[in-house]
């Protein structure tokens, strides 16, 4: 079978497209005929290495994916030969407190596919029965592949860690990537004004599209003085943050009294700096979070296959191409998801 290879760290020219052998499901065990995968940020991570960590080379990438199931492992029970299914990205024990609670990205033995173990870019993957859930009626499997990871992430941040609320203000950065599309959408769901921030001015009016009441092109405005502006002052009482050391600071000076910065990444870099007076004299929360549990993504995956919630697609590439796919992701010159067909 087709797969995307990862045997050294480096740039987009390290994903190799390999021949492998056809996996098998082992006991507890499905497999996929995957129909589409999705690329994450995760990806363009994995693939260039981070410091501390160390991956399973060779490695295969990806976290989303969505299609067919072509064989059922001993001991399986509640799936068929042929039932279509999208996959859950995450991996846990399923025994402890946090796993019990809803929490399973705290777990000690939390692991997410196509990071801390191999992932779906592939013609076929073999995965634990738990982690397939059914496709929502309706829903293709190429949008089926572009929510799980990115709706989960923007869904326990807003929902679980900052519990937006009616009438609130939230600023969504990177409203065009694929957290972003998807927070612009979950706050909006939940009666919450939204800002969001943009690259380019033609991503303006798609962003608004989605839901978001105000958009900022960060590259010709600063973003935080056009908060103040909108908010009168006053400022937001969510930010949704991925950026990282480039916009930590002015995230937080964004935040009204009481206000909830929400962080799930750093794509510019670790290192922001903290201004300690804003956070004890504001009554500021700095929440992290990362990925969410499985019932929120059945909560979402209901909420998709009615369309109350809607995947974003940027542009589906055969898998060959995926090199492509990781170059537009470090251009940022994408809006929303890009998808793999096998
Ligand atoms: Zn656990």
């Amino acid at each position: 079978m087709k797969a995307v290879l990862i045997r050294k760290h480096g740039g987009p020219e390290v994903l190799e497209i390999a021949d492998l052998p056809k996996p098998k499901a082992d006991a507890g065990q499905v497999l996929l005929r995957v129909e589409a995968a999705g690329i994450n940020h995760l990806d363009t991570w994995v693939r260039r290495g981070m410091p501390g960590v160390t991956l399973p080379l060779p490695m295969i990438p990806g976290s989303d994916a969505a299609g067919v199931i072509e064989e059922i492992g001993m001991g399986v029970t509640g799936l068929q030969v042929g039932d279509r299914v999208f996959v859950s990205p995450g991996l846990s024990c399923m025994r402890c407190v946090e796993c019990f609670s809803g929490w399973e990205p705290l777990c000690k033995d939390y692991k997410i596919l196509g990071e801390h173990v191999s992932g779906v870019q592939a013609e076929f993957v073999a995965l634990p029965a738990a982690n397939v859930l059914p496709l929502p009626e309706g829903l293709s499997f190429v949008e089926a592949a572009a929510f799980p990871l990115v709706f989960l992430t923007a869904w326990h941040m807003l929902v679980a860690r900052a519990q937006v609320r009616v009438g609130e203000d939230v600023l969504v950065h990177a409203g065009g990537g694929g957290v972003g599309t998807a927070a612009i959408q979950i706050a909006r769901l939940h009666g919450a004004r939204v800002i969001t921030t943009v690259g380019s001015n033609d991503k303006i009016g798609r962003v608004k599209a989605l839901g978001a009441d105000e958009a900022i092109n960060y590259r010709t405005s600063d973003f935080l003085e056009e908060v103040r502006r909108i908010t009168r002052k006053r400022g937001v009482d969510v930010v949704i943050e991925s950026v990282g050391q480039e916009t930590w600071d002015r995230s937080l000076r964004a935040l009204a009294r009481g206000g909830r910065l929400v962080t799930c990444g750093a794509t510019s870099g670790y290192q922001g700096s903290t201004d300690l007076r804003y956070v004890f004299s504001k009554g500021l929360s700095i929440l992290g979070s990362t990925m969410g549990g499985r019932a929120e993504l059945l909560r979402l995956a209901r909420l998709i296959g009615e369309r109350r919630l809607k995947p974003v697609i940027d542009r589906v590439l055969p898998l060959q191409n995926l090199a492509e796919g990781h170059r537009a992701m470090a251009e940022r010159s994408l809006f929303g998801k890009i998808i793999i067909t096998p």
